[in-house]
């Protein structure tokens, strides 16, 4: 297990203003782990992955037994940050059928006409399940407020546009989600913090790699231009809504095994705090199990 003083250091404490730039997106995220050096913090993160990846397939399990409660894991990133690969990775061991991934595109003209959470809900996890977000509804409070003319296609009313526009969609975003919390979702938030360099960096490996060619899109390029406006965006949206309902971790992600090792450790962690238990029977039950046991072993 991440040792939690390192993780309060990941969680945005709700109510204070965010700066990207107070968050290290390598690997060495306080002195100590400085000295340990990054072979050690690698391995160490490794094992880390590898217990809570064995640990997370049982709490699943008991998740779905329990059936009280959902688990919403929200990935939000720049674009080459290693959504996919975490999520990949840490649901390796899940049983499939306890888990559902969607990732969010550009919305198509049915969902443009409907309010901006409605496709988001659609998608949300039924209890018992870990339901996974690669991308979502925080996309309507990035990409659309760096690019404001997205927000032209939503055809909204005079009356909804005004000065409080994007104040609003945070009000709207908060208590959607403690709605959700409310009603027995834990809502887990991951914002995969990887640095301009680096994205560089795996921007021209996608290039020079023919099985990574697919990954490749020149819109990803042109994103990149809009980076300050990207971080801006972001450390808005962070400080506007981590929550004490629905907190945001800030996940360094200039290595992928560190991103994984918090990502898997925080959502067991989050399951494992849970009161879960497997259904009681009641008498009845208990009293059918005793005759079908009867009936068989006299077969
Ligand atoms: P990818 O994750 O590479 O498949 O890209 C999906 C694209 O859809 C990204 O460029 C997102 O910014 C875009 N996208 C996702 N949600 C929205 C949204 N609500 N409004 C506009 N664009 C979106
Ligand atoms: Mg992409």
């Amino acid at each position: 297990m991440i040792r939690d003083d390192i993780l309060a250091l990941l969680r945005v404490p709700p109510e204070t203003k965010v700066r990207l730039k107070d968050y290290d997106s390598g690997w060495a995220q306080t002195e100590e782990m400085k000295e340990l050096g990054k072979d050690v913090i690698k391995d160490r993160a490794q094992e880390i992955l590898a217990e809570n990846l064995a640990d997370l397939a049982a709490v699943q399990e008991l998740l779905y037994a329990d059936n009280r409660y959902a688990v919403l894991m929200v990935f939000q990133a720049m674009d080459a940050a290693g959504k996919d690969g975490a999520i990949k990775h840490v649901m390796s061991g899940v049983n499939p059928q306890g888990c559902q991934v969607f990732s969010f595109k550009k919305p198509s003209d049915e969902e443009l006409d409907h309010n901006f959470l409605w496709r988001y809900m659609k998608a949300l996890p039924e209890r018992g399940r870990i339901g996974i977000f690669n991308r979502s509804y925080y996309e309507d409070v990035l990409v659309v407020k760096v690019h404001p003319e997205l927000v032209e296609r939503q055809r909204l009313t005079e009356d909804d546009q005004g000065k409080k526009f994007w104040k609003r969609r945070y009000e709207d975003i908060n208590a959607f989600e403690r709605h959700l919390v409310r009603n027995g979702t834990v809502v887990l938030k991951f914002f995969l913090h990887v640095s301009k360099e680096e994205q560089r960096r795996r921007f021209l490996e996608r290039l020079e790699r023919p099985e990574k060619h697919w990954k490749f899109s020149t819109a990803d390029l042109h994103e990149r231009g809009f980076w300050k406006e990207y971080v801006k965006a972001y450390e808005d949206a962070l400080s506007a809504t981590s929550t004490k309902w629905a907190p945001w971790y800030i996940v360094p992600a200039d290595h992928k095994w560190i991103t994984r090792a918090v990502v898997a450790d925080v959502v067991t962690s989050a399951i494992r705090g849970l009161d879960l238990k497997y259904p009681e029977l009641n008498e009845e039950q208990v009293q059918a199990i005793n005759a079908a046991r009867e009936q068989l072993n006299q077969e």
